[in-house]
């Protein structure tokens, strides 16, 4: 049977996504966890799995061959991407800013640009209890995430069967959008504060634009809630959990702790969350 895919995701950083990544995974039997917010994974931190294996991300960036090159500077124009430059005798290449796309390779039109391999990240596979494991982790430096999450894509589908929780990286940058492609539901977490509010309306915005079902969590709920009880209302949302503002779950998060080990009521309600998140996917 083929994976659900169910990804989470906030508009800003800091909104307890990760929060409710881990913790849902734990609470769904069969599992997957997909930490894709590859500039700052963290899951590992509080799923703590043994890892078993871990794969280099590479891409191929050019290098000139300055004996067959004439430096009529078709490349240059060629990069969208503005990884490359023509300075004095030399063409420059910025390779953080190479997307890999290929067509300085096609466009020069003497052989002259060499495929060199590059390293930019890598990922790690594991296990932790009954959940799977899989990491992305760009390199310090390296700009851009996207070919890391396509290599966790291929891993994903190379299972079966699974649920797929996709941690995503915050905001709505093009590594969102490529996390969280195809997802069967969409869990936006936000907090109900003017900044949480505002980020919540380019998050959703986002994934209207394509195309996916959602629902939304509220972190630190609290008295300012109607704040964001009243958009979802207004934009037909469901609103699936509140995790309340309390000062033990603040010290279980920095701890590293799952919420759903030390508190009953919150696990209640992962568990809670995980069915109607189906009962979602299936209508
Ligand atoms: S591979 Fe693409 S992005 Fe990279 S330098 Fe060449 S044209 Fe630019
Ligand atoms: S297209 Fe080829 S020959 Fe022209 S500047 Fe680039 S590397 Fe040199």
């Amino acid at each position: 049977m083929r994976n659900v895919k169910i990804s989470v995701l906030s508009g800003k950083g800091g909104t307890g996504k990760t929060t409710v990544a881990v913790n849902l995974a734990k609470v769904i039997d069969n599992s997957l966890y997909a930490d894709c917010d590859v500039e700052e994974p963290n899951g590992y931190l509080f799923l703590i799995p043994d890892i078993t294996k871990e794969i280099p991300v590479k891409i191929k960036i050019p290098e000139i061959d300055y004996s067959k090159c004439t430096l009529c500077g078709d490349c240059v124009k060629a990069c969208r991407f503005g990884a490359l430059a023509h300075i004095g005798k030399r063409i420059l290449v910025f390779d953080h800013l190479c997307h890999s796309c290929g067509a300085c390779f096609e466009m020069c039109p003497h052989n002259a640009i060499i495929e060199k391999d590059k390293i930019i990240g890598g990922i790690r596979i594991g296990k932790s209890g009954s959940v799977d494991f899989i990491e992305g982790k760009l390199n310090i430096g390296e700009a851009i995430g996207v070919p890391i999450l396509k290599e966790i894509k291929k891993i994903i589908n190379s299972y079966n069967d699974k649920i797929v929780v996709v941690d995503s990286s915050p905001g709505t940058s093009c590594s969102v959008i490529n996390s969280i492609d195809n997802s069967d539901m969409c869990i936006l977490v936000t907090e109900p504060t003017p900044y949480g509010f505002h980020d919540l309306k380019l998050a959703v915005e986002l994934v209207r634009s394509m195309n996916l079902p959602m629902a939304v969590v509220i972190n630190k709920s609290g008295d300012e809630d109607e704040i964001i009880e009243k958009y979802c209302k207004e934009q037909d949302i469901d609103v699936l959990m509140k995790i309340p503002f309390k000062k033990e779950i603040a010290k279980a998060y920095s701890k590293g702790k799952l919420l759903v080990d030390f508190d009953k009521e919150i696990k209640d309600k992962f568990k809670q969350l995980s069915g109607q998140v189906m009962e979602l996917i299936k209508r």
